[in-house]
């Protein structure tokens, strides 16, 4: 293909712009405040199971400490009706020995009852403090989520701005470009999947970064300036200039 080696030249432009897109792409696929978010998300998830295991664990000790209350209550009022039977001095001797027995074993059933409503209470006072580390925990992972969330959003809106930029410079440049040898260096770009052209620069593709020798070398020396040449190995095509080392 033959183009003007001034239009020629155009292309380094073009692809400083496609480097700095797809740069600009690789930071956006890349980005650490991405995966800052990611891990902030999963640290909420963790949490929030943590909280909802303590609530439950608190709602459950309630549940069961109310019950062992009632107990209690039961026994209590067991007791002291067996008790009221007893002063009252109606009983037979054979019954007020069945009620003193009785409340022998009402007073031992109270107390274990008694011992089992502390130690729930104690129990109860660690679940508590697990669901208030719990709650504390969440609430500060909400608030680095959306410290990651806002510094995810400002980098992903620099990235953004950037690329409209650099995308409105390679469509002026494009736009000077003659369609013949625009769309060769789109065809090669699409297969490099970055730029379609690279300086040849002290007799090496500044593309893939291999150097000229031998026969390909004295062929580009001979080259006419407006004969499009193309890297053997990249495919990209090679813009010559006075750093040439032709
Ligand atoms: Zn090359």
């Amino acid at each position: 293909m033959q183009a003007d080696h001034f239009d020629q030249q155009k292309l380094l432009a073009l692809a400083a712009e496609d480097v700095a897109l797809s740069q600009l792409a690789h930071r956006k696929r890349t980005l650490p405040e991405t995966a800052a978010v990611e891990d902030a998300e999963e640290a909420q998830r963790a949490l929030s199971a943590d909280v909802v295991r303590a609530e439950t664990e608190v709602r459950d000790l309630d549940r069961d400490q109310k019950r062992l209350e009632a107990d209690v209550d039961t026994v209590r009022q067991r007791a002291a009706r067996d008790q009221q039977r007893l002063d009252s001095g109606a009983a037979s001797p054979k019954e007020m020995t069945g009620l003193q027995h009785e409340l022998e074993s009402l007073a031992r059933r109270q107390g274990d009852l008694e011992d089992q409503v502390l130690e729930f209470m104690e129990r109860r006072e660690t679940a508590d403090a697990a669901l208030a580390t719990a709650q504390r925990g969440l609430t500060q992972a909400q608030a680095d989520g959306e410290r990651a969330t806002q510094l995810r959003d400002d980098a992903l809106a620099d990235i953004a701005d950037q690329t409209k930029v650099h995308e409105a410079t390679r469509g002026e440049v494009a736009g000077t470009v003659p369609a013949p040898l625009l769309s060769l260096y789109d065809r090669v770009a699409k297969q490099t999947g970055t730029t379609g052209a690279a300086h040849l620069h002290a007799r090496r593709c500044e593309g893939c970064r291999i150097e000229l020798y031998g026969n390909e070398l004295s062929a580009f020396r001979n080259a006419d300036p407006h004969t499009v040449l193309r890297c053997e190995n990249c495919g990209r095509i090679l813009v010559r200039t006075a750093d040439s080392g032709l």
